[in-house]
């Protein structure tokens, strides 16, 4: 404003007002238009993409919709299992025939059917732990079974990237919480120092427990935990370990057992095992995975299994299938490909955006990829662009990651092919120079 236009600013604002009304709705739609697109078909390398189009009159906002075949790069369907497979697929049928979608009762009252006693057994077993109990929501197993496992004169010390489930169930606890830095094992044995001696009993601190929870893979990084320092620092403060592997179970490690397998820990050191089943698996839920006594305890004192509808009886027979396919129990090596492949796949695609000039987050081996775009400004930008070439990604913003620190997350899956995978990397790279988000570091001054 100069001082002509503040000096009138009574027949001024309105026009102004109307102006930014007009722009703020078209920001808010460009923005909406980037989440909560429909998809029209399973959640495949490829699927069907319904798009809100612009009329020919812009000014109208108004929206028609258009279909399109993208390639996938947004869905977390590591192994494949997230749409028809060969195995699992006519048993889900099967078991659909014959229990229905739905047990329409929590596992207390008559929702327990034998699938989901084989499901509990084959988990644990899976994961390499003495029981387990599966809940019917992934972010449920978290925010509901945290404030089971401790309350008030707790301690939870948890990574300051931790997804919101287990910020809402740490919160909902009662128990104190105290965050460290991101993955940061030598900040973890601060904040432990500050509370308690090293070495000193359970009996003689000032906490009932202490529990840290970390994740496998972070889920807005892709970085993998650095899980061996983490493990011995419980020990030496004797500290409860709680681990989300909800993007790592099924994703990494020689037979898919997460991140523990990766980097040879020892499952017994983990207390508190938790995982979902809806990125690996290509179903829904989530478990916990302990010893007998700990599980015997939430199932008689979890709501989410005492009150809540259990899993339904179809997608508990997917996750059976998904895993005796990754162990080769249906008689094929299918399972061992799948891993070898979103192995490579990750760390083909990774590589490949380093070359030309992104700044990717994570680590070799994970298949989550974050490419950095800085500027929410950019989320729309390139969003668009992509989906002009028939590329689907995930944009994620402010409040799931900091708000100058929008990015692009990549999933890469097991049923890309190589094909598929040099095409996203050819929109990616043209959305790349087009929103001006590729990074190249200077070069060094010649002396
Ligand atoms: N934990 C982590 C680390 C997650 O990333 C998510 C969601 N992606 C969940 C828990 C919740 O899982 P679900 O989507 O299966 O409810």
């Amino acid at each position: 404003f100069d001082w002509w236009r503040t000096n009138n600013l009574q027949g001024y604002a309105p026009i102004c007002l109307a102006h930014e009304d007009f722009y703020i709705r078209r920001l808010y739609h460009r923005i909406q238009d980037c989440f909560g697109r429909p998809i029209s078909s399973a959640p495949d390398a490829w699927v069907d993409v319904v798009e809100r189009v612009s009329n020919d009159n812009n000014k109208t906002l108004k929206r028609t919709t258009k279909t399109s075949r993208c390639l996938n790069l947004g869905s977390y369907n590591y192994l494949g299992f997230g749409s028809f497979d060969e195995y699992c697929t006519p048993r889900v049928i099967e078991s659909l025939k014959k229990f229905s979608a739905s047990t329409c009762s929590s596992r207390v009252d008559a929702g327990t059917t034998s699938v989901h006693a084989e499901l509990e057994e084959c988990v644990a077993k899976y994961v390499g732990q003495p029981a387990a109990i599966v809940c019917g929501m992934g972010y449920a197993t978290n925010s509901a079974i945290i404030p089971v496992l401790i309350g008030k004169g707790g301690l939870i010390i948890s990574d300051s990237l931790n997804h919101t489930s287990i910020v809402n169930g740490a919160r909902g606890s009662g128990a104190t919480i105290r965050v460290f830095q991101h993955n940061t094992p030598s900040h973890l044995e601060k904040v432990l120092k500050e509370q308690i001696a090293e070495g000193q009993p359970r009996t003689h601190r000032p906490w009932k427990k202490i529990i840290v929870v970390v994740e496998g893979i972070y889920s807005m990084e892709g970085e993998i935990c650095h899980l061996p320092e983490i493990v011995s620092i419980c020990k030496k403060y004797k500290a409860y370990v709680y681990l989300d592997e909800a993007h790592s179970i099924g994703a990494i490690g020689k037979t898919g057992r997460g991140v523990c397998e990766l980097l040879g820990v020892d499952t017994a050191d983990i207390d508190i095992m938790m995982g979902t089943f809806t990125k690996s698996f290509g179903s829904c839920g989530g478990y916990i995975a302990g010893s007998k006594d700990l599980i015997q305890y939430l199932k008689h004192h979890c709501p989410a299994h005492l009150y809540a509808t259990s899993i339904s009886t179809p997608s508990a027979q997917q996750i059976i299938s998904a895993i005796q396919v990754i162990l080769g129990e249906d008689g094929s090596n299918r399972g061992a490909q799948k891993l070898a492949r979103i192995r490579e796949n990750s760390n083909f695609f990774r590589a490949e955006l380093q070359k030309m000039g992104f700044e990717v987050l994570g680590d070799n081996d994970s298949p989550v990829m974050p490419i950095m775009l800085y500027n929410p400004a950019k989320i729309p930008a390139f969003s668009r662009e992509c989906l002009r070439e028939n590329l689907a990604v995930v944009v994620v913003g402010f409040p799931a990651t900091p708000l100058l620190l929008a990015r692009a997350r990549i999933c890469i899956s097991a049923s890309h092919s190589r094909e598929d995978l040099i095409k996203a990397l050819q929109v990616i790279s043209k959305a790349g120079d087009l929103t001006g988000i590729k990074y190249f570091p200077a070069a060094p001054k010649k002396q």
